[in-house]
């Protein structure tokens, strides 16, 4: 009887002694699956989407936008392009900017833009003809006539994109060739038939924002802004640049404030 007691009080010894070895290892598990989820929420603080690696500032938009500000861009060939050009899509970045009252910031940098910037020129685009009439008279009458060719004066392509997230992108401007970029002679070739406003340049920045062409005619994303025949005159009349800023819709404005403020 003595000895079976004995054997019993053994038993529920072990049997304690294996149910805490048990509790240990599963506490020490929770801790370990607490750390972990820690671990976690750290990380996806710092990277935003955890799932997907990449920080995204504005994680809250649906929109096509890019993942951070300011934006960088490049002006890969700035030589070719020229002082006249390389101030135009200056004075283009700076239009956004100040329309959306600095809530969309961009940044000139050297190295892994987000924006590349190229220039290139358009060859036998431009015709000038000066016809002598009358000659040998008293009097006689000298006609000049300019032609440009229709051709597209920019792209904009985005290049590297996850789902709605903006990545990298290019932007080409066209000159014409035999003015002073190519030929040291003349107005600059991307000055020519144009009114001196960089509506192309903002056009062209706001297509890599993901703005697609309109049908309206004022727009400044009516798809004739990157066709430079509109005016197409080297040398205007009083009056022909009157009407010819379009400035960046209200619409526009005001989408790029809503997605970009935080
Ligand atoms: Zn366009």
């Amino acid at each position: 009887m003595n000895k079976d007691l004995k054997n019993v009080m053994a038993f529920i010894v072990v049997l304690i002694a294996i149910s805490i070895v048990i509790h240990i290892f599963v506490s020490e598990r929770e801790d370990y699956t607490e750390e972990l989820q820690t671990d976690f929420i750290n990380k996806s603080d710092v990277y935003g989407d955890f799932s997907n690696n990449i920080e995204d500032e504005f994680s809250n938009i649906n929109l096509p936008h890019w993942t951070h500000a300011p934006i960088t861009y490049k002006i890969i060939n700035e030589k070719e392009c020229g002082t006249y050009e390389s101030r135009m899509i200056q004075k283009a970045f700076n239009e956004i900017e100040n329309s959306t009252k600095g809530i969309i910031k961009f940044e000139k940098i050297d190295y892994s833009p987000d924006i590349e910037i190229r220039c290139s020129f358009i060859e036998d685009c431009y015709e000038k003809k000066i016809d002598m009439g009358n000659v040998g008279s008293d009097s006689y009458t000298k006609e000049i006539t300019e032609k440009i060719c229709g051709y597209d004066a920019g792209y904009a392509q985005i290049t590297e994109f996850q789902n709605n997230r903006i990545l990298k992108a290019e932007i080409e401007l066209i000159g014409l060739a035999g003015f002073a970029e190519t030929h040291n002679i003349g107005p600059s070739g991307f000055s020519v038939g144009r009114c001196g406003y960089p509506d192309l340049e903002i056009h062209e920045i706001l297509h890599v924002f993901g703005y697609e062409h309109t049908e309206e005619n004022r727009s400044i994303m009516s798809p004739i802004v990157d066709n430079s025949s509109r005016i197409g005159l080297a040398t205007y009349g009083a009056g022909d640049c009157k009407d010819a800023i379009i400035s960046i819709d209200d619409w526009i404005i005001k989408d790029l404030i809503k997605t970009y403020s935080k």
